[in-house]
């Protein structure tokens, strides 16, 4: 097992930056999660794409929370979805979405949705609708879609990352958290290779799969990064360098370092204990730069 350490980034290098491109050279980014009740996850996820580089946000949700939301974060464009009776986004929106997942280079799909027969609609209908080009991060509820998501992500031909918590990996195994937590690697590799999906096993080590095999463990960060938006930071950092043309292992194992690292310097800036998911987003420009 190989750590995923400075020396493991260096052997996974990102894609140069060009000094000509304009912001659809570096990378679109389009974040689409949220409800009428939860706006702000999408803020972690969108800012954190952006200050991983991405060039340009696009930020779609339900119409209730995207006014909020575009005050929150000027710099995306915003898109405004149907919902249901409950504010939540509604499977016909994946029908809205088409154009825009066509000018898009990178997905980050889930954060801020919540899980039900509604949700594993909308993330069929939105992988099938997605170009093949595009790659796609599923985050959250969008990971725990009881029907056909294994079929749905297999079809994309590899360009998905996931990135589970032990809870979400728990519904993708079909098994119980505990088997999880007794053996992370082989679980990761298993699914990685099921789903045909790059997978980042989160915990208090995550565990990096990929579908042909290779497999990575990150020691650092701290435990003040269990706290909540957490997760959404890591999706918007994997969707940004994604956007950028890093690939899918790549992307992954850069997200989990920069996210864990950012948890080290908030802890030496505030406390281990207490600093805010958004207080990582931060930290994430010089840390790419430090390590690149
Ligand atoms: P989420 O549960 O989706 O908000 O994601 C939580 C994030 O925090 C993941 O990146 C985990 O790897 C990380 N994390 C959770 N607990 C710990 C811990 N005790 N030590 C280090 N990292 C953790
Ligand atoms: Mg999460």
């Amino acid at each position: 097992m190989d750590r995923l350490d400075a020396a493991w980034l260096r052997s996974h290098p990102l894609p140069p930056v060009s000094a000509e491109g304009d912001k659809n050279a570096r990378g679109r980014v389009l974040v689409v999660g949220g409800a009428e009740l939860v706006p702000g996850a999408l803020r972690l996820t969108g800012e954190a794409a952006l200050r991983a580089g991405a060039g340009k946000l696009q930020l779609a949700t339900v119409r209730a929370a995207a006014m909020s939301l575009a005050v929150l974060v000027p710099e995306a464009s915003m898109f405004a979805l149907p919902a249901d009776d409950q504010g939540e986004i509604a499977p016909e929106a994946a029908a809205k979405l088409r154009d825009r997942l066509g000018r898009s280079d990178a997905l980050v799909f889930g954060p801020g949705m919540s899980r039900g027969e509604r949700t594993d609609k909308l993330v069929a209908a939105v992988l099938d609708e997605a170009p093949a080009e595009l790659t796609i991060v599923l985050d959250a509820a969008a990971l725990t879609s009881a029907k056909g998501l294994r079929e749905a992500v297999a079809r994309r031909s590899g360009r998905v990352i996931m990135t589970p918590h032990f809870g979400e990996m728990s519904s993708l195994a079909v098994m119980p958290v505990e088997a999880i937590a007794g053996d992370p690697e082989a679980i990761a590799l298993r699914i990685a290779s099921q789903f045909n999906a790059v997978v980042a096993l989160k915990s208090r080590s995550t565990v990096l799969a990929s579908p042909d095999g290779q497999c990575a463990r990150f020691e650092g960060g701290n435990a003040g990064l269990a706290t909540s938006g957490s997760g959404d930071v890591l999706a918007g950092i994997v969707g940004g360098l994604a956007a950028r043309g890093a690939n899918c292992l790549t992307a992954a194992g850069w997200g989990v370092f920069i996210h864990g690292t950012a948890g080290e310097r908030a802890a030496e800036r505030i406390a281990e204990i207490g600093y805010l998911a958004r207080d990582l987003v931060p930290f994430i420009p010089k840390l790419l730069a430090e390590f690149s």
